[in-house]
């Protein structure tokens, strides 16, 4: 068997001593999309920081593709919750995705041709080339974040973690994401996702992790996006799908 492209071993997180995360176990295999879901404050953005090196684990480790992250950081991309940000400073939406190129270089290197190239390539992927010359604070917030993605994918990496992209964009640039998250799945990509629609979860992505301070499941969403987890995830406040809600009065499986 192929070594999964994310392993988390017996993870714990706390803030200020405060666990908020706990007895996180879970592994997952490349190509895969896959979405976290849970209610606010469930951890979800502490999961993908934690995986990140961004916060301090407690205990437990992190491994991409069989090794320790710290060794496999040039395999990972992310974009962070939008509002997490501030790009209120002068500086283009194409030297925003440039960024994304740095890693690749190394030190003194400054981008160039093929760096500019790459930027571009990877804004037209998300339809943002026509704007590449403007300022990033000028633009709306569904197209920063789409600039944001053009900057993960201009890291060319082979795990990316997505924070909400959906926060705030109109429906077709939603499916523009989407489309473009199966893309890198099918290039052997594997995709985290914050996510609050539970429906596009159910209908596009392969694998969930349901979140509420401690792991309720991981798995492929057929046999793991069930009734049950969702109520052990959300408890009495499952109103986020009507369909799964309805599916649940009915004593079914939302899939
Ligand atoms: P989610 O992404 O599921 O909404 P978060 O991971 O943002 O949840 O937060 C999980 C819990 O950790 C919440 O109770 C939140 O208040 C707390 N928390 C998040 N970041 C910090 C921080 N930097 N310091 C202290 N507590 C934090």
């Amino acid at each position: 068997m192929s070594v999964p492209a994310v392993e988390i071993h017996d993870m714990t997180v706390a803030y200020q001593r405060r666990p908020v995360l706990w007895d996180i176990d879970l592994q997952v295999p490349e190509g895969k999309l896959v979405g976290i879901v849970g209610p606010n404050g469930a951890g979800k953005t502490t999961l993908i920081k934690a995986a990140l090196g961004l916060t301090p684990l407690a205990s437990g480790k992190v491994e991409i593709y069989g090794k320790p992250y710290n060794e496999q950081r040039h395999l990972v991309g992310y974009v962070p919750q939008r509002e997490s940000v501030d790009w209120d400073f002068p500086v283009s939406v194409r030297d925003v995705v440039l960024m994304g190129t740095y890693g690749k270089l190394g030190w003194f290197r400054r981008p160039g041709k093929s760096e500019r190239e790459t930027a571009d390539r990877c804004l037209e992927q998300v339809g943002m080339l026509p704007l590449a010359k403007r300022q990033i604070r000028q633009l709306s917030g569904g197209q920063q974040q789409r600039v944001f993605l053009a900057r993960a994918l201009a890291e060319d990496a082979q795990v990316y973690f997505l924070d909400e992209p959906f926060a705030g964009v109109d429906a077709a640039t939603e499916s523009a994401i989407v489309e473009l998250m199966q893309t890198l799945r099918s290039d052997g990509k594997t995709v985290f996702v914050v996510h609050h629609d539970l429906q596009t979860v159910r209908d596009y992505f392969d694998h969930v992790i349901l979140l509420n301070m401690r792991l309720i499941a991981c798995g492929p969403v057929e046999t793991t996006f069930t009734n049950d987890n969702l109520q052990k995830t959300y408890g009495g406040r499952l109103t986020i799908l009507d369909e799964a809600a309805e599916a649940m009065r009915q004593g079914d499986s939302i899939r």
